[in-house]
């Protein structure tokens, strides 16, 4: 597949290096010019469990971008997404599909201001990446990607990128439950990303006192409440078990938006507890644990950016 992918960073080049490497047309777009500069000179140096190595690849800023793809792959933060879709909408053909597997809620609703919805796949993934440096990332252990049409129905072009994902070792399968993936995903960061970005602690930390799990679980069933008010079929103890795991094993780990919040950078939390606090006001009802960490989210980006 001709696949260009948007927002090349952590995510952006650890999926654009694995289908590069799996034999697709691959080609990054970022504005970040380090990265770009270093992947010209030597590639992207990729660092999988067990293996260290440079994929050459094609990597370009926006304006620069002429080629039109079959799949426009969006791997932004998603306070960026409309920005960098903006940037690159001389790409978005009338045959193009976009793909998000972003974080957070509203991701189908933004792409859409620029395509058709029926050509929109969403999904979730459980891979990680970093940036170790410009030109560098790192993942380890194993992901899945799970994804479908964002308008529920099965057609080919699901199937035929599932396919391109599994090949390039990214184990995907289209799955109708996405939706249900999604918010437990979105509960997950919305306690143990708020929790951390305003506390300061790592997930770890959060079980230094019997209040970081009763906050976090708190979030938890808040949000899931309002997945299930949607008619979404989520498994609110799986979540919490899945919190209570991280808190248990993740020794030491920063979430991405404490991450963001000691670089000085806004955050993902309009997408996540924001979000929620938006649909929780549309069907009336009330998420206050989440909406304070929201208030409190807001308050320490705000001050990084004053
Ligand atoms: P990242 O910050 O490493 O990468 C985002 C990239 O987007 C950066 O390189 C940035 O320069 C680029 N960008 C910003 N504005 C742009 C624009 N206008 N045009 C083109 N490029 C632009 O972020 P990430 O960690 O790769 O996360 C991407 C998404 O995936 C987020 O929604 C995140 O929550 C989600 N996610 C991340 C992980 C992870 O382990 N990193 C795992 C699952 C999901």
């Amino acid at each position: 597949m001709k696949i260009s992918i948007v927002g090349a960073g952590a995510m952006g080049s650890l999926f654009g290096g694995l289908l590069a490497e799996s034999g697709n047309d691959v080609t990054l777009i970022d504005v970040n010019d380090a990265h770009i500069d270093a992947i010209r000179a030597d590639g992207l140096r990729l660092a999988t469990d067990g293996s260290d190595r440079h994929v050459k690849l094609r990597i370009c800023r926006p304006e620069e971008a002429t080629d039109v793809p079959d799949l426009l792959v969006v791997f932004t933060k998603t306070l960026h997404t409309r920005a960098a879709l903006s940037g690159v909408r001389h790409l978005i053909g009338p045959d193009v599909h976009l793909l998000s597997l972003q974080n957070g809620l509203g991701n189908v609703e933004t792409i859409s201001e620029f395509v058709d919805a029926e050509r929109v796949l969403i999904g979730v993934t459980t891979w990680p990446a970093d940036l170790a440096g410009p030109g560098h990332v790192h993942s380890h252990g194993k992901g899945v990607v799970r994804l479908m049409a964002a308008d529920g129905i099965a057609r080919p072009i699901v199937e035929h990128v599932s396919e391109a994902l599994s090949t390039a070792g990214l184990q995907c399968t289209s799955d109708a439950t996405v939706w249900a993936a999604i918010w437990e995903k979105v509960a997950f960061n919305a306690a143990l990303n708020s929790i951390c970005a305003v506390s300061g602690c790592t997930v770890d930390q959060l079980g230094l006192t019997p209040d970081g799990r009763r906050l976090a679980d708190e979030v938890v069933s808040e949000v899931l409440s309002v997945a299930q008010r949607l008619g979404i079929d989520v498994d609110p103890d799986k979540c919490r078990t899945s919190v209570a795991g991280a808190i248990a094993q993740h020794k030491g780990h920063k979430p991405s938006m404490l991450q963001d919040v000691l670089a000085g950078r806004r955050t993902e939390i309009e997408s996540i507890n924001g979000a929620v606090v938006s649909a929780a006001g549309r069907l009336d009802m009330e998420v206050p644990t989440t909406e304070t960490l929201l208030s409190l989210v807001r308050l320490v980006e705000a001050r990084a950016v004053a």
